[in-house]
């Protein structure tokens, strides 16, 4: 097992005007033991990130460590991970313990009865014991799945890459196997870092978020910590379903003043803004509250669609007093009454909004 660290990392692709900064200038440490998702949108840098821990790809500039040891100069192999992919990866010809035996064969001193009991062993622990004989075409999608991380987990390894290993599964078994990975990884206590584009996938797994965009972190933390204390309008904005209203605003005299409503500033995000004049003020769908009667810093709003989803429904909102027609989503109880075109007042606690530097 080990820890990994990031010195510094860039990789560019190209040359010249054509060169394209897929990561840039990262610095993270992993703890040894420790469960990382690689977050953000297509094209962020997390599979660039990720292989270069891999050494499937070396880095233009700084250093990656596994343990003590830079690994800058090591190929794939002797950097002692496994990886588990999106496409499984597994070889056609061979059945299953074939696949999971096949790089005990090539890389350990293990004698072929040790193999097999490892590989039983792992199969058992993953639920495919009874499909051992079986070749990867006989099986279903996520049945391969639970091979590919069979074969990774039987080798022992220092550390664990998943890049989307769960993308090409339906929805339910993708949420099945979100926390199988979660209790594998806990029970081995393997260092792991996983790639996904998807954010709730983000939110459901591992101990902390790294959240990229551009090839640029945006935020290390606990999923908790990057839904309720998001570092920018990025983060804020990408984590979370639905997303995150936003609306800009000047401030004067503690009172930001958007386009379709004023809100008084408590002490706190009076703090936060400080000598900026100009903020984005942000609310979570589910801050809101809806209702008939006018609240403090509440303003008044005309429901334009409600999309009922059973426990909640979305309701989106205009403001009435806006010069736009754009509207802003309210997450409300499934049972509250709402009718299209009703009139009503919209209010998000101070506790509860973000303010963000305007873009
Ligand atoms: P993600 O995994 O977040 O989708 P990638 O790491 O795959 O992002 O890609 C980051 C950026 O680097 C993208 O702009 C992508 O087009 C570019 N990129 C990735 N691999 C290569 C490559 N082999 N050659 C050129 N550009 C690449």
């Amino acid at each position: 097992m080990a820890s990994i660290t990031l010195d510094d990392v860039t990789k560019e692709f190209g040359d010249g005007g054509d060169a394209v900064v897929a990561v840039d200038d990262v610095s993270l440490d992993i703890e040894d033991g420790e469960f990382v998702v690689f977050v953000g949108p297509s094209g962020s840098g997390k599979s660039t990130l990720m292989r270069m821990v891999a050494g499937l790809e070396t880095q233009t500039d700084g250093d990656v460590y596994i343990g003590d040891q830079i690994v800058n100069q090591l190929g794939p192999r002797a950097r002692d991970i496994a990886m588990v992919f999106q496409n499984y990866a597994l070889y056609p010809n061979m059945t299953v313990e074939e696949n999971m035996s096949f790089g005990l064969k090539m890389s350990t001193e293990l004698s072929a009865d040790e193999i097999e009991a490892t590989v039983t062993e792992t199969a058992e622990m993953m639920g495919i014991e009874s499909l051992l004989d079986n070749t990867p075409g006989e099986l279903s999608g996520g049945q391969q799945q639970r091979v590919a991380l069979g074969r990774a987990i039987v080798r022992d390894p220092n550390v664990f890459l998943m890049d989307e290993p769960l993308s090409n599964l339906d929805a339910k078994l993708r949420t099945t196997m979100r926390t199988e990975i979660n209790r594998l990884q806990s029970d081995l206590g393997v260092t792991t870092l996983y790639v996904t584009h998807d954010q709730t996938e983000a939110m459901t797994m591992g101990d902390r978020l790294v959240v990229l965009n551009y090839g640029e972190l945006q935020q290390v933390g606990t999923p908790l910590a990057c839904f309720y204390r998001p570092a920018n309008r990025f983060v804020a904005g990408f984590i979370g379903s639905p997303s995150m209203n936003f609306f800009e605003g000047e401030v004067a005299d503690g009172t930001l003043v958007a386009d379709g409503f004023e809100y008084d500033l408590s002490e706190r995000m009076r703090a936060n803004v400080g000598d900026r004049t100009a903020v984005t003020l942000g609310a979570r769908p589910e801050d809101y509250t809806l209702s008939e009667a006018p609240t403090d810093n509440g303003f008044e709003v005309v429901v334009d669609v409600v999309e009922p989803m059973g426990s909640v429904s979305y309701v989106y909102v205009r403001s009435v007093a806006a010069s736009h027609d754009e509207t802003f989503v309210v997450e409300v109880d499934g049972q509250q009454p709402i009718s299209e075109g009703e009139q009503l007042h919209a209010h998000a606690p101070a506790t509860d909004v973000h303010l963000f530097d305007t873009q």
